[in-house]
């Protein structure tokens, strides 16, 4: 790349690509005359650092250093692979999330596609080396017949054949070859003769898979129609556009992406993984053809290295993909669509533990478009709209005319009292009779979460939770002790039930086999196909639970989470919720919250062709505030109660939280990081900021490893990244202790 204007900048400031918290700040390097040309924002370098060579980024030329003796760059190992304004966001993300900087600019680097260096070990001790990238381009031959009045000799059929099936356009050679079997010695011999004309081009891998269904028409409703003209009219705004499940948020989604693909801009379309089947896809392909490339984890790394070339080079406009897409290499992007908001998959679980739904707000503010879409918002979200930062759009109705279903709540703390120990009450059990005499078809859906165990009153339904952070105990068995995740509050477990002296009290849990027990034993004549971890391990395990269920002409879909995310199933006339408690009382302030996503999601899912359907969810409290919300279709019933728990309380969005976990095999010396890492926290704190813990995590142990938390509440909009940056800094664990900074965490467990 040819730039004059650069050759007085003889400095280059590189971000060397190595993972250590420490070596944050860019490097300066000498640029040697005979670079300077190719020297550029972006480009992978091979840089020296301490005794060996390291590859690096530039994110900066510039004219002049503190350093007075600068190493130069070794060389320029390709061309630039992501913008001046991508090292700035990445800057933010390391900033925001005390992320290694390194760690937040990979986010943008091609999939496979940047070089590195490894180390390797030899007879003659340690070496390194540099690893080109492993992923390239892909080429294609394509066969054209340039002469249409060739007539091959009559000897050789395989050349009549070729160009007979040339006669109806070009074709490539790898599809002649799949039609006639080997062909290139033929193709020679017509090439030879000026017959055909043989012309290598970019194959892009990844585009297959999506049904190329036809696009069908829609006209808007009122609502969608003014939700696009809000879209339209505040660019740069970041809009929550809510509505219920076939409420037709897609529809809005491909008119603004419509809009600015006819301005010349680019969209990126965030779907959550679980989500991002070949029909999603396929909806966006319909309407936006060659334009749309698609970026997610189950594609190989040819093909997503391609997709996101398709990108990069402007062949493609719009990408559909899951969280990570948010860095793809889109041109002249404009519109940012987020569907599902609320989902906790949009924040990284592993260094950057960014959240894709706060980047793009933060993306918002150089004038992008953002829309988030949800039948359930975040509190997050809510609270953004209600103060009048983010901008609300609703979609009331579903545009299909179907009604939603009829929602029953059992109180099983009063099937418990009338008598009733089975774990299906009154009215499941008569409506599974039901399902079986009208040959129809039911969705059960067990709630768990395995590991964290909890007490409850069989009788009236009480669980005992933490006096300082309202958040349920965890029950040990070990010690026999209540535990509070949170704050680390312990207390001895009570023989009977505080509020009404029951002797009911009991761990809190069935397993998927007892319930398919015993469904089998009351409904013998059921058919019942299970879907949960156990039943459903390697590939496509889950697509064979689906597909079988799908063949029935009537059973049971028994399963845990998997069954309540975005999965249609028209015949489907009941869907029981089993124990709705579960997720009320995970260790986690936001309980609440999702007990009522997941309630409304489970909901969304009966009823979905032509009769109504009915919904039955089993819990011992009836009252609270999400199963209300449910029940009676008013979401404001869990929003206010939940707004005014979490201010009383602080918890986001009315404090900013940090979540730092320490772990490692040797407990002492995680104990002896967490404890000094909480030190160093408490003594740089602001006025305001709380420092909970250090306390066992939830998750006390995961495999071998121990693991303690710390967290820290803050005013919402503390720089809670730079202070964990720098108590991080300041400590220096003992080997084999690992510490996880986690900024506004989504999974307190
Ligand atoms: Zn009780
Ligand atoms: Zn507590």
């Amino acid at each position: 790349m040819m730039n004059d204007s650069n050759s007085w900048l003889r400095i280059a400031r590189v971000v060397v690509d190595v993972r250590t918290r420490t070596l944050d700040e860019p490097f300066d390097y000498a640029v040697p005359e005979t670079l300077s040309d190719t020297v550029a924002v972006g480009c992978p370098v091979l840089v020296p650092l301490g005794p060996r060579n390291v590859v690096g980024y530039v994110v900066q030329r510039v004219a002049t250093s503190t350093i007075t003796r600068l190493k130069p760059i070794q060389s320029v190992l390709g061309t630039p692979l992501f913008t001046e304004s991508a090292y700035h966001l990445a800057r933010w993300i390391a900033d925001e999330y005390a992320a290694p900087l390194s760690e937040a600019l990979r986010l943008f680097l091609p999939p496979g596609g940047a070089p590195r260096v490894t180390r390797q070990e030899g007879p003659e001790g340690v070496s390194w080396k540099l690893v080109s990238p492993t992923v390239k381009a892909a080429e294609e031959r394509l066969v054209t017949l340039i002469d249409a009045t060739f007539e091959p000799s009559r000897a050789s059929h395989l050349q009549r054949s070729v160009v007979d099936a040339l006669r109806e356009g070009p074709v490539t050679v790898g599809e002649l070859t799949a039609e006639l079997g080997p062909v290139s010695a033929a193709l020679t011999a017509l090439e030879k003769r000026g017959a055909v004309s043989l012309v290598s081009r970019r194959r892009w891998r990844g585009a297959g898979g999506s049904p190329t269904r036809p696009d069908t028409s829609h006209t808007l409703s009122a609502a969608q129609e003014s939700a696009v003209a809000a879209i339209a009219a505040h660019p740069g705004s970041v809009f929550v556009l809510e509505g219920v499940t076939g409420s037709g948020k897609t529809e809005v989604y491909l008119r603004a992406i419509s809009r600015v693909l006819a301005e010349g801009g680019g969209a990126i379309v965030l779907v959550p993984e679980i989500s991002l089947t070949p029909q999603t896809v396929g909806r966006f392909r319909a309407r936006f053809g060659p334009a749309v490339a698609v970026l997610h984890s189950r594609l190989s790394v040819g093909e997503r290295f391609d997709q996101w070339d398709l990108l990069a080079k402007g062949e493609a406009q719009v990408v559909v993909g899951a969280r990570s897409a948010l860095f793809a290499p889109v041109k002249d992007l404009r519109l940012i669509i987020i569907d599902e908001e609320h989902e906790t998959s949009y924040k990284q679980g592993s260094a950057p533990r960014y959240h894709a739904r706060d980047v793009a707000a933060r993306m918002s503010e150089s004038g992008i478009t953002v829309v988030l879409g949800t039948a359930t918002p975040s509190l997050e979200a809510r609270d953004a709209v209600d103060s009048g930062r983010w901008r609300g759009l609703a979609l009331p109705d579903r545009v299909t005319g179907a009604g939603r279903p009829e929602i029953v709540v059992v109180d099983m703390g009063a099937e418990f009292g009338d008598g009733n120990r089975s774990m299906f009450s009154t009215a499941l059990g008569e409506a599974l009779d039901e399902i079986l005499a009208r040959k129809s078809k039911a969705v059960l859906f067990l709630n768990r979460r395995g590991f964290a165990s909890f007490l409850l009153c069989r009788e009236c339904g009480f669980v005992p939770r933490c006096p300082s952070c309202s958040v349920s105990l965890t029950y040990h068995e070990r010690g026999d002790r209540l535990v509070c995740h949170h704050c680390g509050h312990n207390e001895p477990s009570p023989i009977a039930c505080p509020r009404c002296s029951s002797p009911y009290l009991r761990r809190f849990g069935a397993g998927t086999q007892r319930v398919e027990d015993e469904l089998r034993a009351r409904w013998p004549g059921l058919a019942v196909v299970r879907m949960d971890a156990d039943t459903t391990t390697g590939k496509g395990g889950h697509d064979r639970a689906l597909t079988a269920f799908e063949a029935l002409d009537s059973g049971v879909l028994l399963g845990t989470q998997m069954v309540a995310k975005g999965l249609d199933y028209p015949e489907v006339t009941l869907v029981g919720v089993i124990n709705a408690d579960t997720t009320m009382h995970l260790p986690d302030f936001r309980a609440a919250e999702r007990t009522y996503q997941l309630l409304e999601q489970v909901s969304g899912r009966a009823g979905r062709g032509a009769e109504p359907g009915t919904v039955i969810i089993q819990t011992y409290w009836p009252d609270h505030p999400g199963v209300r919300a449910v029940e009676s279709r008013d979401a404001n019933i869990l929003y206010d109660e939940e707004r005014a728990l979490r201010k009383e309380l602080g918890w986001p969005p009315y404090s900013r939280l940090a979540n730092v976990v320490v772990s490692g095999e040797e407990e002492k010396n995680v104990r002896a990081a967490a404890a000094s890492i909480a030190d160093q926290l408490t003594a740089s704190a602001d006025d305001g900021w709380r420092i909970l813990g250090p306390a066992d995590s939830a998750l006390a142990r995961v495999k071998r490893a121990y693991r303690r938390h710390i967290l820290v509440k803050a005013p919402p909009g503390a720089p809670l990244g730079a202070a964990l940056r720098d108590a991080l800094a300041a400590v220096t664990p003992a080997k084999g202790v690992s510490v996880a900074p986690d900024v506004d965490p989504v999974d307190l467990l």
